[in-house]
């Protein structure tokens, strides 16, 4: 099987053509990557985007707010990319995949053969279909289109509708609250980010933004949508109550871009199924970021990572292993996000089995939750606590048992444990 081809074979055969579908974050790493590693080959980068690879956290925070253009979330300098020398095809769309012929279709009917195939084809921000959800505008962010067109609905006066209270809604809800909006997020759940975190930081999320003034509506589910008779929207609500409002985003979760995949016969569950190679069920196939499922040694489940550390590194492997090279992909997880100055990340999976050990006042906003099994942290999470968990990190990776009551001591330094 060509993993286990030497790695020179690939590098050096300068005929061969890795063919990459989009063109986002894990798309230009993956890019990058393979010209990084030798490769001189034929690159074809294609995206139905037409921007070239940029990264996506900025949308629902600068450039949503105005304070970044959207050319700042550009991966790499334009001289940068050019020096790639990839054959770059934007606003592209793959329609096929044709493993018996390797080659995959675009929906203009060119055909782009491949010897090697990585799908990063991301995913698309959920959409709902609800009574009257056709009447009104309902708003998404995935794209810079989407922060583009959103964007001039916050402002002092107006009134915004959040559905989904998890990163994505609450990022938006942080935004538009900044720019003077009018707030009011609507959460079908009993808690904030109920999914990917534990209800102490639901809490303090919930706080956070009941004191920039935010409604936060939880257990609150949307029944339908409505053109009101002044031309405003409304949003219905299951228990018969109605919000009258400017506008309505919706952030209600991700959908993987998998249907090539799974047209074309891959083995799919919720997203590509991949190995610590990045390989799909077809070895010339690979696949990495949002749209890629992977058994996560420290959830020890199959899971997507929809993370920006994910999308880069997954990229990068997928790349090194389309070249033969030796890949054992076992990221531990990382994800932030930043909300009214306030910045959260979370490495590893907090599970309900682990034992948690706080450090640090949650009435200071600055705290870290560690999530141990058998004294070994496995998870950290934490507000404004970004030095702290970096040595967190070192304790989850390492894997060394440690001492839970001067973990819990402030005055203990991160760095003597
Ligand atoms: C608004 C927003 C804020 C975020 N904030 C954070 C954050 O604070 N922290 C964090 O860790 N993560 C964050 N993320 C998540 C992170 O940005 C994503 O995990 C990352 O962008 C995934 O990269 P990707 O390359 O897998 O997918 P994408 O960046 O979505 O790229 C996939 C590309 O493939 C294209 N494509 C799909 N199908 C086809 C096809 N058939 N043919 C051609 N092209 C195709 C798509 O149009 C897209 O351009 C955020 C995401 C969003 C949307």
């Amino acid at each position: 099987m060509n993993a286990e081809r030497p790695a020179v074979e690939a590098v050096a055969c300068p005929s061969a053509t890795i063919v990459i579908v989009g063109a986002g974050q894990a798309g230009g790493w993956a890019a990058q990557t393979l010209r990084k590693e030798g490769f001189t080959g034929r690159v074809v980068l294609i995206g139905d985007e037409a921007h070239p690879p940029h990264e996506r956290p900025p949308l629902s925070k600068a450039v949503l707010s105005g304070q970044a253009l959207p050319e700042s979330t550009q991966l790499m300098k334009p001289e940068a990319f050019t020096a790639l020398a990839l054959d770059w095809m934007p606003g592209a769309q793959v329609s096929r995949i044709d493993r018996a012929g390797k080659k995959v279709m675009l929906t203009d009917g060119t055909a782009v053969a491949y010897d090697k195939l990585i799908l990063c084809t991301g995913g698309r921000a959920r959409r709902i279909s609800l009574p009257g959800a056709d009447e009104v505008g309902l708003y998404t962010l995935r794209t810079i289109e989407d922060a583009l067109a959103l964007a001039p609905a916050f402002s002092p006066g107006r009134s915004v509708v959040v559905v989904g209270g998890g990163w994505i809604g609450l990022e938006v809800a942080a935004t538009a609250r900044l720019r003077g909006a009018e707030v009011v997020v609507v959460e079908a759940q009993a808690r904030l980010c109920e999914r990917t975190v534990p209800a102490e930081i639901s809490e303090h999320l919930l706080a956070l933004h009941h004191a920039q003034g935010t409604r936060i509506m939880l257990g609150a589910s949307v029944s339908g949508f409505a053109k009101g008779a002044d031309g405003r929207s409304v949003v219905h609500l299951a228990d018969g109550s109605a919000l009258p409002c400017d506008a309505i985003v919706l952030g209600i979760g991700l959908v993987p871009n998998d249907e090539l995949a799974r047209e074309a016969g891959l083995a799919c569950d919720g997203g590509v199924l991949v190995d610590a190679r990045c390989h799909t069920s077809d070895p010339d196939i690979l696949a990495a970021g949002d749209v890629a499922v992977i058994t996560n040694a420290w959830a020890g489940r199959r899971m997507r990572l929809e993370s920006w550390q994910n999308a880069q590194e997954q990229g990068m492997a997928a790349a090194r292993s389309a070249l033969g090279l030796a890949v054992d992909y076992q990221p531990l997880p990382w994800f932030w996000s930043d909300q009214y100055g306030m910045n959260l990340q979370i490495y590893g999976v907090p599970m309900p089995t682990h034992r948690v050990v706080r450090r640090g006042d949650p009435a200071s906003g600055s705290f870290v939750l560690f999530y141990l099994a058998d004294d070994v942290v496995q998870a950290a999470i934490g507000p404004n606590a970004a030095r702290d968990l970096r040595f967190a990190r070192r304790l989850i990776e390492q894997r060394k048992p440690v001492d839970a009551e001067r973990l819990a001591d402030p005055n203990t330094p991160m760095s003597k444990l």
